[in-house]
């Protein structure tokens, strides 16, 4: 496991999403947009077995994503159901924010207190260009919600040249404006079609440089919670201050702090996003294992765990669906 502490899921609870974000779901991806059955999703009781096992081999966080987890239907009552785990000390959620303003107060109240919220944007008209629809007011809408219901909000932006990257100087300006940590996410080519192109990545380091030019910024060290993002404090000459981080999965390999494992929403184990190799634990619980069979299934997948990734020697290894996989 090369000295790496799992502890932390991240469940795709559904490859379907009310978005079609160019770079994830595009509309007119070749062959169509491939969906899986609902039989195919592990169902919640699956789920909860599979989490309350973890959490009895030590880990204890999750996140929730996808697709986009808020469409599932019941994932309310999940979420409640998983905040009744004991030795589960944190449940997070990855949204892009279509139903948070419908769905917040409820998520405060299932137990869910730290929001990852995906805005490439803070132009409407970009907005539809970027996701497929019209919703840039209410998406804003909910991250107003979250914020007043005291969620801790960070907002994902990827960074994408030619795109959106006009907007990293206002999107950090609304870090010093507003309680929102913005964490600037590089541009990675997942999926085999996926729109991704050289000439559109912009690295960290860039993106650092650019935002420099607002104020100083300092890194906040030891911050293990933040996963893969280096969090820096920015602060201006005129006194304001606020965090950005920057996730930077191509530039910067961090496998060898990674201590997270993805269950995608096909109930496939995943040890590493950009790596392929996937343990098949579905069929396993479906076949009636015992509790001891599915977590030598999991300790072996952290086992196997790849010690990096080689994206940044542009050999591709992830041919898989983000919204499936679970980005
Ligand atoms: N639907 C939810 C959302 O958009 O926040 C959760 C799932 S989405 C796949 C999770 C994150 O992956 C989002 O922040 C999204 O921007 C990011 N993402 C998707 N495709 C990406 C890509 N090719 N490169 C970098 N980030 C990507
Ligand atoms: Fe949906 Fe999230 Fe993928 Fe956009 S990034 S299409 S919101 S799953």
């Amino acid at each position: 496991m090369f000295s790496r502490t799992i502890s932390y899921l991240r469940l795709s609870l559904t490859d379907r999403c009310n978005l079609r974000c160019v770079y994830c779901m595009p509309e007119n991806k070749k062959g169509g947009l491939q969906m899986l059955p609902h039989e195919e999703l592990l169902s919640y009781e699956e789920l909860l077995r599979i989490v309350r096992l973890v959490v009895g081999m030590g880990m204890n966080k999750i996140r929730l994503t996808g697709g986009e987890p808020l469409v599932r239907k019941g994932v309310m009552d999940f979420i409640s159901s998983l905040s009744q785990i004991i030795g589960l000390d944190e449940i997070r959620l990855t949204t892009n924010g279509v139903l948070l303003h419908e769905k917040a107060k409820g998520l405060y109240d299932a137990g869910i207190r730290k929001l990852n919220i995906s805005l490439d944007t803070m132009q409407p008209e970009r907005f539809k260009k970027i996701t497929g629809a019209d919703l840039f007011d209410q998406v804003w809408k909910g991250i107003k919600t979250a914020g007043e219901l005291g969620f801790d909000v960070k907002l994902n932006v990827v960074a994408m040249k030619g795109v959106n990257d006009d907007e990293f100087v206002d999107f950090a300006r609304l870090a010093l404006s507003s309680p929102y940590q913005v964490r600037f996410i590089e541009f990675m080519p997942v999926g085999n079609d996926s729109t991704w192109k050289e000439a559109s990545f912009i690295s960290s380091t860039d993106l650092q440089t650019l935002i420099a030019t607002l104020g100083t910024l300092d890194p906040l060290l030891g911050r293990r919670m933040d996963g893969p993002a280096r969090v820096f404090s920015l602060k201006t000459e005129d006194g304001l201050q606020g965090k950005v981080g920057f996730i930077s999965p191509i530039s910067h390999h961090f496998c060898d702090t990674c201590n997270r494992l993805r269950l995608t929403s096909a109930g496939r184990l995943r040890a590493c996003l950009l790596h392929d190799r996937e343990a098949d634990l579905k069929a396993l619980v479906r076949g009636g294992a015992t509790d001891a069979e599915i977590c030598g299934l999991i300790r072996q997948t952290i086992l196997d765990k790849p010690k990096g990734h080689t994206l940044a020697e542009d050999q591709l290894n992830c041919s898989g669906q983000m919204s499936r996989i679970g980005g």
